[in-house]
């Protein structure tokens, strides 16, 4: 039932590890590269909006470099990533040519998570990348960011990122093919488990806790990227890498690898957010025009020409009330526009953004998916 409810899925986000990519050598594995270029490159034909999370940048840096052991250090890693991730997107962006098909390269670092301006821009960028029919890919910006400030493993990132775009679902392709009942590398009655409705405790006992060996990709950031993707909205499955055409498969509902079950879609996820979990950093103020097609059947996004006035000094990503001229809060949502901007477009048509802004990011203050009607 679960699966079937996969066959809905539009954005996805596909994550690889280091050793699906290359081999222990760390030279690159051009058959894993090719086949997942191909596959997604298929499925973006068919309609699907594909980001890829890879990793790999220090293993290829430290291919290049010579070196006969991944870096200790800090630096070294740093270094061997900077040479690797070159590479890996030049590998990258030649695999997709083959099947006529452009990718963008995006490195991310905690910070766009924890700044709501980075996040907004990280996420816009994306977007755009989507929108253009490009296949973004995403890693770790390995040889800037300090200690503290890294995610750390692209498990995590996954997830962050389907956070970011709003995916359906984040496939995690792995050495492992799901997670198992016991460790399958020393119990061999141990037992794929297909589907996870709840991550508890036991769940990560499964995964052998943090420094499990179960698998080189270690199976205990995947299970807390299922768990920050399952509560805020998303499907996340783990399979193995070596299964043929895995990602279509499991849209197809096959039951391959192990779903963790996300009780609500994101959609739902985002609006329940908005309505009683985000910090409101303003308002606008809205005619009753725009009032009145706000409750209408499937509501509406809030354009400029709708708009009145704007109160508090908000940025553009952040949540703000929306207000009826008599000031009764009406909705809350997310401003594609900043207060300041709004004051100068408020009123206009969405054709007269770009000359009064001198840009225009989007038709719409707030998007329709990022309103919740109170
Ligand atoms: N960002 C690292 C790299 O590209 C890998 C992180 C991970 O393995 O999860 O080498």
């Amino acid at each position: 039932m679960k699966r079937e409810s996969l066959k809905t899925v539009k954005r996805i986000v596909v994550k690889v590890g280091t050793s699906t990519i290359t081999y222990p050598n760390c030279t690159r594995n051009f058959t894993q590269i090719d086949r997942l270029a191909r596959e997604l490159s298929d499925l973006s034909n068919r309609g699907f909006e594909v980001i890829l999370v890879t990793s790999g940048a220090i293993a290829v840096g430290v291919e290049r470099l010579g070196l006969s052991e991944k870096p200790k250090t800090i630096p070294g890693k740093q270094a061997a990533a900077a040479v690797g991730q070159g590479i890996l997107m030049n590998t990258y962006e030649r695999a997709f040519a083959d099947y006529g098909k452009i990718v963008g390269q995006v490195l991310l670092t905690k910070t766009e998570m924890l700044d709501r301006q980075r996040y907004t821009n990280s996420r816009n960028t994306l977007t755009e990348l989507l929108r253009q029919g490009v296949i973004p890919i995403v890693n770790e910006n390995d040889a800037v960011v300090l200690d503290e400030l890294k995610i750390g493993d692209n498990d995590n990132m996954s997830s962050l990122v389907g956070g970011i775009v709003d995916a359906d679902l984040i496939v995690i392709l792995s050495d492992v093919a799901g997670l198992y009942t016991a460790n399958p590398n020393t119990n061999p009655d141990a037992e794929l488990i297909y589907e996870v409705p709840e991550i508890t405790p036991e769940t990560f006992k499964r995964a052998g806790g943090s420094d499990s060996s179960f698998g080189t990709g270690g199976m205990f950031t995947k299970i807390q990227a299922a768990q920050a993707a399952t509560s805020s909205g998303i499907n996340l499955v783990i399979a193995s890498s070596e299964e043929k055409n895995a990602i279509s498969r499991i849209l197809d509902g096959e039951m391959l690898g192990t779903l963790f079950v996300s009780k609500e879609n994101r959609l739902q996820f985002r609006k329940k957010w908005l309505a009683f979990a985000a910090h409101i950093e303003g308002s606008i103020v809205v005619d009753s025009g725009c009032l009145k097609a706000l409750h209408k059947e499937g509501g509406c996004s809030i354009l400029p020409a709708g708009i009145v006035d704007a109160k508090g000094a908000f940025e553009a990503g952040h949540t703000v009330s929306v207000l009826s001229e008599t000031g009764e809060e009406v909705a809350r949502g997310l401003s594609h526009y900043s207060f300041d901007e709004i004051l100068k477009i408020k009123g206009c048509k969405t054709s007269e953004i770009e000359n009064i802004l001198g840009t225009k990011v989007y038709d719409e203050v707030i998007h329709r998916d990022d309103l919740v009607i109170l």
